[in-house]
């Protein structure tokens, strides 16, 4: 996405860390998307669950009650600020300081409009449930949902302008990490992102 270069989205803090060539995938195997927006000037964060497909990768799907703050919000265009976060690894040091994690985040910026259509909605649906139940089929392992359960959510469409994907891999990197000798340990406890 060209829109890299844009200020909210430039990584200042370790910039080497950035891997914008990573943010769709780690998108397509993410769980929760912590979705921030500001209504009357408070700032929130909720946790959603979301689809992605990382072959349209400029868009991404939340969906909720019909009256839900989150959603009505969005729908009148709030601008939106979501967070998707994969953790690898905890990563300890022999130093305090240099206590760790290894991650792979992205931090999209947006803006979302509704979803209307009764049948883009069910094929939105349809592949956010296989995305989290992989092989689970409509019509076989469940029933589709009625028109009234359509008709009670709200389903949005997330035009992400710009992108940022943060990556720690490694081991510690304090300064008696490599020197098996030195006091304490140092490792990683390896995590499924
Ligand atoms: C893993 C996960 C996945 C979820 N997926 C979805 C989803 O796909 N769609 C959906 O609509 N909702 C989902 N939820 C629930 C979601 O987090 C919100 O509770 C819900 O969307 C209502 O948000 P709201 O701002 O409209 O609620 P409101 O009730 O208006 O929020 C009012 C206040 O309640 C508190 N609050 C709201 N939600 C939470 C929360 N989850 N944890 C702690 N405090 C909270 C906050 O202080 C918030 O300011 C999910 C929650 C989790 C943890």
């Amino acid at each position: 996405m060209e829109a890299q270069q844009q200020s909210r989205s430039v990584i200042h803090r370790h910039p080497e860390r950035a891997v914008p060539d990573e943010a769709a995938e780690i998108l397509a195997a993410g769980m929760v998307a912590h979705v921030g927006f500001c209504g009357d000037g408070q700032p929130f964060v909720i946790p959603m669950s979301y689809h992605y497909d990382p072959r349209r990768p400029d868009r991404l799907y939340l969906h909720g009650a019909r009256e839900g703050r989150l959603l009505q919000l969005l729908a009148a265009g709030a601008p939106v600020c979501i967070a998707v976060t994969l953790v690898d690894g905890l990563v300890y040091s022999r130093s305090a300081f240099n206590h760790s994690m290894n991650y792979r985040s992205v931090v999209c910026f947006g803006r979302a409009k509704v979803i209307e259509n009764e049948a883009d909605q069910r094929t939105i649906f349809e592949a956010m449930t296989e995305r989290y139940f992989p092989g689970r089929r409509v019509g076989v392992d469940y029933q589709p949902a009625t028109a009234q359960q359509l008709a009670a959510t709200l389903l949005v469409e997330v035009a992400i302008e710009e992108w940022s994907a943060k990556a720690r891999r490694g081991g510690p990197r304090g300064p008696y990490d490599a020197d098996p000798t030195a006091p304490g340990t140092a490792g990683v406890v390896p995590l499924k992102g």
